[in-house]
């Protein structure tokens, strides 16, 4: 089977996403006692925008595509969330992954709102120009539905700093030339050499490691010799990845769009990394592992699970068989509510994907500051205070969790949810 058809088997359930974070928002709702009117407003999206744009492929033809843009809620500043390329994006997963986004930012306490987009393609399809003409085609049909100080795209699944490159100049090309400059913060993610901010590619994959090395602290669990397992070997899966082994923790399973391997013994990292880079992004036939069904991934015995790709991976289905004893969400979304119901039972902690995987959006934060007040920050310095910002997150969220009794997840949503209560109460509802 080609790689590509193998992808599409890849399905989530149409609108699953959207139920798990309702429920979600609702359980923690009940819990802080949420203003009524408050809880209309966050329960729906702001705005929803569905585009058909045509774009002219390699062979002439002209293909019509169908993007997305929805903004959430901006309560405490401009909406903010990745863009997506992916075959089951559809509308009410990118009002999920948007919802997401605006606990994401509270939480972490950023001037943000929450916002997701995307096209609903298959990236492995189109070869680069077409990807070019795509996402410029894309930017231009937004116009100013996004901006800098209004909505702020940056890289999502499927995409990357190249994108991001593309979108930045195609928005910046359609002001005025005295105007161009000021807009280069329409997205973050960019390349370093356009104005990308140093470490954002690692930001997301480290801030999942730094949660699990703070909760392991705090369990006075050492990192070394650890096992775990990575549900994606994109950018978030690699980063965590090589940063765990940093600390002598192990790889011993890892699952792609494409395979799965296992290797109690232990993968190595760069190893895996370097042979999907020459494998068309595929980890099928690395050597070093053994290759096992898919279904039988969640069931692989380890001590710390990664689910670092899509949305409702982790489901009523396979969180019985799950052997570790703690789950770090790199993905958005990638345990059901029934999944969790099923994990906390049985002791397994997880680590929100709104705290877990917050790195990505708090050093986009950083790269939007660098832009707007034209300075350009170190690589030591970024990772100094993306560190120091991470353990303030975390730390309230353990904080909350031990002093009311919650989960983790309970306990991150009550602090999202309640800074942007505050916020509306201070400024009441216009008119
Ligand atoms: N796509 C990432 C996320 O889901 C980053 C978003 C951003 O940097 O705006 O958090």
């Amino acid at each position: 089977m080609t790689l590509v058809k193998e992808l599409k088997k890849k399905e989530e359930p149409k609108s699953g996403m959207l139920n798990n974070v309702l429920q979600q928002f609702n359980t923690a709702s009940d819990l802080v006692g949420l203003n009524p009117n408050i809880r209309k407003i966050l329960g729906i999206t702001n705005n929803e925008l569905i585009i058909h744009f045509p774009v002219r492929m390699d062979n002439g033809e002209v293909e019509i595509f169908k993007g997305y843009r929805v903004q959430h809620n901006n309560a405490l500043g401009p909406y903010k969330g990745g863009l997506r390329y992916h075959p089951t994006i559809d509308i009410d997963a990118v009002k999920a992954l948007a919802m997401w986004m605006t606990w994401k930012t509270s939480l972490a306490g950023l001037p943000y709102g929450g916002a997701k987009g995307g096209i609903q393609m298959d990236p492995n399809l189109y070869s680069q120009s077409e990807l070019e003409r795509i996402t410029r085609r894309f930017t231009y049909a937004l116009g100013d539905n996004i901006g800098p100080e209004h909505d702020i795209p940056a890289p999502d699944v499927n995409t990357n700093s190249q994108t991001m490159a593309w979108i930045a100049d195609t928005y910046m090309s359609t002001k005025a030339p005295s105007e161009r400059s000021k807009n280069q913060h329409v997205v973050t993610g960019k390349p370093v050499g356009s104005g990308g901010l140093e470490g954002r590619d690692r930001a997301t994959g480290y801030g999942v490691y730094l949660n699990i090395k703070f909760w392991a602290e705090h369990k006075n669990i050492p990192l070394k010799d650890k096992r775990f397992i990575v549900q994606g070997f994109g950018n978030v899966g690699y980063w965590a990845a090589h940063f765990l082994e940093k600390d002598g923790a192990k790889l011993v399973g890892v699952q792609d769009a494409f395979g799965s391997i296992v290797n109690q013994e232990g993968i190595s990292v760069d190893s895996l990394f370097q042979y999907t880079k020459i494998n068309e992004g595929s980890l099928v036939g690395f050597s070093n592992a053994a290759a096992i069904e898919k279904d039988d991934f969640f069931g692989v015995d380890c001590d710390i699970c990664i689910p670092a790709a899509l949305g409702n991976q982790i489901t009523a289905e396979n969180a019985p068989l799950i052997k570790a004893f703690l789950v770090a969400e790199g993905a958005n979304g990638p345990t059901t509510v029934e999944a969790e119901e099923i994990l906390l039972e049985k002791g397994v902690t997880i680590i929100p994907d709104i705290l877990c995987n917050s790195g990505g959006v708090i050093a986009s934060y950083f790269e939007w500051l660098q832009n707007r007040n034209g300075e350009l920050w170190e690589l030591d310095e970024i990772m100094a205070r993306l560190d120091k910002k991470m353990k303030e997150v975390f730390i309230r969220v353990l904080n909350m969790s031990e002093n009311r009794k919650l989960d983790m997840r309970s306990a991150a949503y009550v602090i999202a949810i309640e800074r942007i209560e505050r916020a509306y109460v201070q400024r009441g509802i216009f008119p």
